[in-house]
């Protein structure tokens, strides 16, 4: 495969776990963001999250080892020496607009570039750099330490090496991978968010009590957490945000955002993040 040094832009949730999980796999790992202090409280929350999977026998390995082989750096220029990038930043085409073609530039022809997005089109990111062919979507799940799925999204001038390359390295990196084409939500999201979006409808209209829609689907349907918990831990703004990406790319209305999902997020209501969503986390 060639990829010893993966770099990774944006050091927040999603970038922090991504970098934990390549740097326990064995590559040598280049963590970008904007501000130092972004770069060290990535390096705290990794630090703790290793020495938990360590100490519960989830990961085998030494954890300053691990550790010792992720560099961290403000300086976008210091990626011309990796062998692959993530990008990892924003969920906001601007930012990422401005992300990628610097980073086009930088890095050498030939090296693949993938983007974490979760709801913007691989295509249309593709298109803003120099390398159509070497550009795809590699859609980690959150958490990304303790999540085994990556969706791997092919854009339309995405090559079959390109895919193949990301593939093997999704596997060396101890995920599966699942091929995806680049529509709306891809399939996560596609399937997810509408469902979410449903639950959200039925305690609009009372169907039954938020505590009642996720009991039917923990107990009846087996699933680990309900729909509303679910969207609690997502953030209500981004459901609402990946519903609106569904409805805009469709322009179906069976995607259309439920009215009271809307109401929650203006109201600051955002779920765990703000201490109330569905539930109450205040205390
Ligand atoms: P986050 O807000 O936790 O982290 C984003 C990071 O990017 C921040 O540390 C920020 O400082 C950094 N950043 C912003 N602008 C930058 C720039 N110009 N250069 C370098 N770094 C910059 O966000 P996240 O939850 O980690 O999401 C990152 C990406 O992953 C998004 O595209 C999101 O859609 C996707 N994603 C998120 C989840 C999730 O559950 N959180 C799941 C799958 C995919």
């Amino acid at each position: 495969m060639g990829i010893k040094k993966i770099g990774i832009i944006g050091a927040g949730t999603m970038g922090t776990g991504i970098a934990q999980v390549a740097a326990t796999a064995g590559f040598d790992v280049l963590l970008h963001d904007v501000e130092e202090d972004f770069l060290q409280k990535s390096l705290v929350r990794l630090d703790k999250s290793l020495s938990k999977l360590i100490e519960k026998g989830k990961i085998e390995g030494d954890k300053d080892a691990i550790l010792g082989r992720i560099q961290t750096t403000t300086d976008l220029d210091n990626f011309k020496d990796v062998d692959f990038a993530v990008e990892a930043v924003f969920e906001d085409f601007g930012v990422k607009t401005k992300v990628l073609k610097k980073l086009d530039k930088i890095l050498p022809p030939g090296i693949i570039l993938t983007s974490n997005t979760s709801s913007i089109s691989i295509t249309r990111l593709a298109a803003l750099t120099s390398r159509p062919a070497q550009f795809m979507g590699m859609h980690f799940m959150n958490p990304v330490p303790l999540m085994k799925l990556v969706e791997l999204i092919k854009g339309i001038a995405t090559d079959q090496e390109t895919f193949d390359q990301v593939k093997s390295l999704t596997e060396a990196l101890g995920k599966v991978p699942v091929e995806s084409n680049d529509f709306p939500g891809f399939i996560a999201n596609r399937i997810l968010l509408p469902m979410i979006n449903e639950a959200v409808y039925a305690t609009m209209e009372g169907v039954g009590s938020v505590e009642a829609i996720d009991t039917v689907m923990k107990l009846g349907m087996n699933h680990p957490m309900g729909p509303l918990a679910l969207a609690d831990l997502i953030g209500l703004d981004v459901c609402l945000h990946i519903m609106e990406v569904l409805y805009d790319g469709f322009k179906d209305p069976k995607y259309r955002p439920c009215p009271l999902l809307r109401k929650m997020v203006d109201a600051g209501y955002l779920g765990r993040k703000s201490g109330k969503g569905f539930y109450d986390y205040s205390s």
